[in-house]
């Protein structure tokens, strides 16, 4: 898939998202579950021993957990978070390969069909997610809600 394809998806997904409200990390979450039929759980991780800033726990049809690194900066946690909505809403689940991180699935109370992370998604579902997170990221930053010195617009991608 070329950068430009990619690009395309993404602004497709992000025009079906409708927001109900002020664009924020809520509202998108609430859009993102209305539109996929799930229900989707954020939480910090409570462990530290991996370099992931986000990952998506797959446990059913409809229920999916998404976890981010506690130590992240405000702004960076949202874009992590921001992320992993973009792979639920683009449906990503269904095809990534899925990851093990040491102890880390002991953790649940009910084993995950899959933990979802960069190295269990192909190239082309991260450059989406990534472009997608930013399109998101400038809904929530044109409403004025980040402060001043928080970048706005499109970010390097980090994986
Ligand atoms: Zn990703």
């Amino acid at each position: 898939m070329s950068y430009r394809d990619a690009r395309r998806a993404a602004a497709r997904a992000n025009k079906a998202l409708i927001l109900d409200g002020e664009a924020s990390l809520k509202s998108i979450q609430k859009a993102v579950e209305e539109l996929r039929s799930i229900t989707i759980i954020v939480s910090a991780m409570d462990l530290e021993q991996h370099d992931l800033s986000a990952l998506t726990a797959d446990c059913d049809d409809d229920l999916k957990l998404i976890y981010y690194a506690p130590q992240l900066s405000l702004w960076h946690r949202q874009h992590s978070i921001l992320h992993e909505f973009s792979h639920l809403l683009l449906g990503h689940e269904h095809t990534a390969a899925g990851i093990t991180i040491g102890e880390f699935s002991r953790s649940f109370p009910t084993e995950p069909r899959k933990l979802l992370a960069r190295k269990g998604f192909t190239d082309d579902a991260e450059q989406t997610a990534e472009i997608l997170a930013d399109l998101l990221a400038d809904r929530i930053s044109s409403n004025g809600r980040q402060s001043p010195d928080e970048p706005g617009g499109l970010q390097e991608a980090f994986g």
